[in-house]
């Protein structure tokens, strides 16, 4: 009989790994929940993203999910212990965490902008310390508060032991912003890498011109020697771009993270077609992540999914784990 797999063999002779989500989003534990700004949003009030954690809100036992709930004492008991928890069942050996720091412009309620903010030191504090070798994350940055401000948001990072930071489009505008340049040759000089939003986003004040992946071109050209992970790879937006911006930039990655799977999946991670796109232009250069706890209905059958598609198993070992692992120098770091 030939050595080479058959069929059969390729689909079921599957032997069990360590997966790695490289997109989670810490922040919405009830604890302290209105001291973190826009994390109770995430819960409250009868918006896009409230009604879409309806279903988070279901698996952590609120009995009547669907209500519109509007204050801290109602948010669900979400812990970073639950993060483990999904972790430990699904076989996620580890997760990077987004501390996020963003303002939107001037929008309807929130007349100096609506802010989103999960702080460095505690995403170091109550995930990265206390459950060691678990979680990675990255340091929020904008360029609201100025060129200065937006350096030192790079060193507070750097501080915590953070690989990278992470800019989110939709609240804190145009990655090309030149008040961002001197905060990316400080991410280059540290060795760090930067992440930035693309594609479509539902939070309060948040406005889609951001969040085009055209803008992060300006990026990649200036900054030839800044690793860049494009999250969501241009979802629902422009994601040909996205795709195309991977293509073009040997610094360039990006991830299959959608925050809600069953709003927004049809062309990304559960569609075959673009699986097969990536897995033959950009084996190397993509991760897999979930945005967890946004994902927690569907986080198991999303894994499920993507490891039943026929799709090479050498790809799948780099897809949802080893790619990203070598990005952030995981193994390097324990
Ligand atoms: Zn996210």
């Amino acid at each position: 009989m030939s050595e080479e797999q058959g069929t059969i063999e390729k689909m079921l002779m599957q032997k069990p790994f360590k997966f790695f989500d490289s997109h989670g989003h810490p922040g919405l534990e009830k604890e302290d929940i209105d001291k973190r700004p826009g994390c109770i949003d995430f819960w409250c009030g009868n918006t896009v993203v409230a009604r879409s954690m309806m279903g988070a809100r279901a698996f952590l036992g609120d009995p009547n999910p669907s209500r519109i709930i509007t204050t801290a004492e109602e948010c669900p008991e979400m812990t970073s212990a639950v993060f483990i928890k999904y972790m430990d069942e699904n076989n996620v050996e580890g997760m990077c965490l987004q501390a996020i720091h963003g303002i939107t412009d001037s929008c309807p309620g929130y007349p100096d902008g609506w802010k989103w903010y999960v702080p460095n030191e505690y995403v170091k504090k109550q995930f990265i310390d206390a459950y060691p070798g678990r979680f990675t994350a990255v340091g929020g940055i904008h360029p609201r508060y100025g060129k200065e401000a937006a350096v030192e948001m790079v060193i507070s990072a750097h501080e915590c032991g953070f690989p990278g930071c992470k800019f989110h489009t939709p609240t804190s505008g145009y990655p090309n912003n030149p008040d961002m340049y001197p905060a990316y040759e400080k991410l280059v000089e540290l060795g760090m890498h930067l992440q930035v939003h693309t594609g479509v986003e539902e939070l309060p004040g948040t406005r889609a011109k951001y969040q085009d992946p055209v803008y992060l071109d300006d990026v990649g050209m200036d900054f030839p020697d800044l690793k860049i992970l494009q999250l969501h790879c241009g979802v629902f937006n422009n994601p040909m771009q996205g795709l195309w911006n991977v293509m073009k930039f040997d610094n360039m990655y990006t991830d299959v993270t959608i925050p809600h799977p069953t709003l927004m999946h049809f062309k990304y991670y559960w569609d075959l077609d673009h699986m097969r796109f990536l897995e033959f232009f950009m084996p190397d250069k993509v991760f897999y992540g979930t945005d967890f706890p946004l994902t927690m209905a569907a986080y198991r059958s999303m894994i499920d999914n993507i490891m039943n598609m026929p799709l090479s198993m050498a790809f799948k070992h780099k897809l949802m784990g080893d790619n990203f692992r070598k990005f952030v120098g995981w193994n390097d770091s324990k």
